[in-house]
């Protein structure tokens, strides 16, 4: 069985209500389907297709890993990643514009190929912060050696007290 049918979904044979489809994703999946910002990663995946006469509706629950360079001091690092997400599948042709929720398959189809999915909401459960966990005493994680040196480069602390920053942060306080 090659890949694009492991994460092809046969939904035509199955019966209404709900079903379990449970991936576990790893780094060849992120080589094969991904390209992004994510190349290497451990992710549960665990789908919940739920199938009604005229629609489905899919849950996706991810949680794992994802092996991703961090913000600050450019180390590669494990940022633990966990999100659910919802799609509705609807039969027919397309006629109006829908959310991005809202997959159309044709009523000839038979099968659902979920990987572009799994490695879409993979990137949506990331954090926006992407930096070291800090350990059990708040400390940072950080690579010292990486900070030291960029901090030789790069104006951190002292960008905060600049005017622009100041008057940023005024805005934000007043909201
Ligand atoms: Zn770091």
């Amino acid at each position: 069985m090659n890949s694009q049918s492991f994460y092809s979904i046969a939904f035509k044979g199955l019966s209404q209500g709900k079903h379990i489809f449970e991936y576990e994703i790893d780094d060849k999946f992120f080589a094969e389907f991904g390209g992004g910002v994510v190349e290497q990663g451990k992710v549960k995946v665990h789908i919940t297709l739920e199938k009604q006469s005229s629609l489905m509706i899919l849950w996706f629950d991810v949680e794992g890993t994802v092996h991703m360079q961090c913000d600050r001091c450019l180390e590669m690092y494990d940022q633990p990643i966990k999100g659910l997400e919802r799609i509705f599948v609807k039969f027919g042709e397309k006629d109006y514009i829908e959310g991005d929720e809202v997959i159309w398959v044709s009523t000839n189809d038979y099968q659902l190929n979920v990987a572009q999915l799994i490695y879409e909401f993979i990137g949506l459960a990331i954090p926006i912060k992407r930096v070291h966990p800090d350990d059990e005493d708040g400390n940072s994680t950080c690579d010292p050696d990486m900070i030291e040196k960029l901090d030789k480069y790069i104006v951190r602390e002292g960008e905060e007290n600049s005017p622009v920053w100041n008057d940023l942060k005024k805005l934000l306080d007043n909201e």
